[in-house]
Parts: C-alpha cells; structure tokens; sequence
C-alpha cells in the first residue's frame, strides 16, 4: 500500500527537519508569486547574493578599473571560474576548465578539436534521442567533413549504456558524444564505464554534462574522460545566457585545435602580432572576448557549492527526487514515470508523462507552480537541491494533480 496524500503530506515537514541542507533555501532571490519552482534544471534561481554582487561589479571592477580591469582581473576569469567548477563539480585538476561561450558553441569546438585529433576516421556517434543543439552541430559537422553520424536508440525512459555504446563504437569512430544525465529521462549514464567502452575503440569520450554539472558527483580525471561541455544556467544558476564551460583533459593540451581561433584564446592577447599560437592548455579554446558580466552569478552559486559539498548536494537530490516519485504514485495514478526509478541511475528531475501534460503546464504556470512541458505528453520536474524544499515539492506536486486531472 502507498502512504496516503496527508501522510505524504505531513512527511514534507519531517523531512525538511532533517535536511542539513535547509538553510540553503532561503539563500535564493524570492520570486514574487512563486508558490513552486520546479524547473531548477531549465533555469537556476539567483542567489541572495547576486544583486549586491552585480552592483560591486560594476562600481568597483567596471566603472573603477575599466580597460585595466581586463589585465587586473577579467583574462583569468574564465579559467578562475573554470578551475572552481572543476573542483566543485568536475572532478577535474586545475588547468583543464575553462568558462566560455555557450554550450552549443563549446559542443561544436570540442567535436571539430576531436576530428583534428583522430584523422583517417570517419564516424561520430550520439544518441538519436539527444537534446536538440548536440543533434544539430554533429549533423551539420557531419554533413560538412563528410564524416557519418551513427545513431544509437535507447529507451526514452533510459539513455546510453555501456552494451548500447559498444554496438556502434570501432576502428571508425572518430568520437563519442553522449549526455552525462539526459535532459528528458534524467538517466545517469554509467559515466566511467561507457568511458572505458568509447576508449576501447580508439575514439575520444566527449560528456555534454549541462544537466549533470551540480546534481551529480563527477570524476573527470579518475575516469579518464576525454572533453566535455555543460552549462552554468541550469544546477550551476549562472542566470539566463550565463556562458558555458569546457573541460579538455590535460593529456591533450598540446594538440587541442581550436576551431575559431580568436585573439584572447592566443599566447599573447594584447601583443597584435601576426599569425596565431595558440595559449597554453584549455585557454586556447577561447576565441572572443569572454562574457565577463554573466559569469557574476555563476560565481555567487559556485561558493553556495562549494560550502555545501557536491556529495551533501546529491544525497538531498536522491531525497528529493524519491520523494517526487512517490507523491507522483499516489497523485497522479494515470501518469507514467519516465526516469528511472533506481536513485542510482536518476540525476535530479524527472519526467511523468500524461496526456493533459501541455495544457496543465500553461495553467500551473499562471499559479506560480512551475514545472516544463517536454512534447508530446511529458511534464519535467527539476529539482535543484539548495533551493528546493520538500514542502515545496509536495506543494508542487499536489498542484499538478489538481491541474492534471
Ligand atoms: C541545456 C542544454 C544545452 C544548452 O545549450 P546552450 O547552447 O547553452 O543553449 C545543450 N545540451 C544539453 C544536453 C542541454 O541540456
């Protein structure tokens, strides 16, 4: 027998109590009608802090230093911010993170430095279920280096495995580029060992982690990982058009082909001279000028994180999701739970389908309850652990019941 609406309900409270990281809820901006946020994943909310920290921005570092701010404190910027995700989030060394772009741009840099790094093969691989900008550039890439891209199936409800990676990966493969968690399913792809299967084949294990970066604990050096790419907007609550990070394993410094090679991605930023060598390690992936004003938020969360500890942050993310699941269960019976139910394979949202999905979403949406609609029939619920509380959830929750039903 399931628990009954008003056990689960009383339960919101018991674990709240026990949430060691409770305190952290009240470190966000309020929003003015919300009742539930429950797309932390699209879009993180901003920090307390942030307001304070844009107005210092731009008294003391912009209007105070102007163009000396960019040898005083902007050009290592990128990378600054880069070593701390890596460290926070990553698992990665410092020297091998950089913040730049946005990932859709970082995901085509990565893929054309992959090619450079492979000659005399020809195939590039990727999830035909993939979020929508990985799909496009490794089309067109395709299209335009004549190379083939192999389409792997998985079910909806799951994502890559080792066994499915192994079916398409040989002595073709140029690269692999698989979703660390799926941004529909939340399947938590077995990181290491799909790895382990891409590198077996010679190819280059790229992770587009933009839904996993700051849900899940990730080992980039201890698993060996080639490239990969996330953003910050979404559990790393950069803000809306925060730019994105890389992470280039050292071992392929030295050959690491930037495919936009661009003036402050050079060893010599300021010196004009002619013909492009390339800055040492990941900072060569830059080409423009970085967005310097959009990483203040990402640095604000990043301490957040930092304090709290990814390990406490994905231990009240399995709580949290558990929890959804079972108030799905006994709300919502007609809805199918499109994630996985096992803790161990989920990120931190999960995706019900049902068929009122689009028209709920519009409403809840009115009424301060905030989930995403995902086409045909699925509602996301993303649940960014600092600033979701689990009354929040069952709020949330018992909202789309309502308007579900
Ligand atoms: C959100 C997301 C992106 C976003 O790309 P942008 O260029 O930052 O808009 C890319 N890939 C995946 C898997 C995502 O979830």
């Amino acid at each position: 027998m399931s628990p009954n609406p008003a056990e689960l309900r009383a339960r919101a409270a018991v674990l709240d109590d026990a949430d060691p990281l409770a305190a952290h809820v009240a470190r966000f901006v309020p929003g003015d009608d919300l009742v539930a946020y429950l797309d932390g994943n699209s879009l993180g909310r901003p920090v307390a802090s942030v307001p304070a920290a844009l107005e210092t921005f731009v008294h003391t570092e912009w209007a105070g230093r102007l163009i000396r701010g960019w040898d005083e404190l902007w050009l290592t910027r990128p990378a600054e911010l880069g070593d701390r995700i890596g460290a926070a989030c990553l698992g990665a060394a410092s020297g091998q993170t950089i913040v730049a772009d946005s990932t859709s741009v970082l995901i085509f840099k990565v893929l054309r430095a992959a090619i450079a790094a492979r000659p005399g093969r020809d195939e590039l691989v990727m999830l035909s279920d993939e979020f929508p900008t990985d799909r496009f550039i490794i089309e067109r890439i395709g299209d335009d280096h004549g190379l083939t891209v192999r389409w792997v199936d998985a079910p909806l409800d799951a994502g890559i495995t080792p066994e499915l990676a192994a079916e398409v990966v040989g002595p073709r493969t140029i690269a692999a580029l698989f979703s660390g968690v799926a941004y529909r399913s939340a399947w938590w792809a077995d990181m290491p060992a799909v790895t382990a299967t891409v590198q077996a084949a010679g190819a280059l294990m790229i992770w587009d982690c933009s839904h996993a970066v700051g849900s899940v604990p990730l080992e980039f050096d201890a698993w060996g990982v080639d490239y990969a790419v996330g953003c910050s907007y979404k559990y790393l609550n950069g803000g809306p058009g925060a730019p994105a990070w890389a992470y280039v394993a050292a071992r392929h410094h030295d050959t690491l082909r930037n495919p936009i090679p661009g003036w402050l991605g050079a060893a010599a930023p300021f010196s004009m001279i002619e013909g492009y060598s390339p800055a040492p390690g990941v900072a060569s992936l830059v080409s423009g000028t970085p967005p310097i004003l959009g990483m203040v938020a990402l640095g604000e969360m990043l301490t957040l994180i930092e304090v709290a500890g990814i390990v406490a942050i994905r231990e009240k993310s399995i709580a949290l999701t558990s929890y959804a699941i079972e108030l799905v269960d006994a709300l919502i019976p007609a809805a199918t739970v499109s994630t996985p139910r096992d803790a161990a394979r989920r990120g931190s949202h999960l995706t019900i389908d049902h068929p009122n999905s689009a028209i709920a979403v519009q409403r809840l949406w009115a009424q301060g309850v905030i989930p995403d609609f995902r086409h045909p029939s699925g509602v996301r619920i993303g649940l960014s652990p600092l600033s979701t509380s689990f009354a929040e959830v069952e709020r949330g929750i018992r909202a789309l019941a309502d308007a579900l039903s």
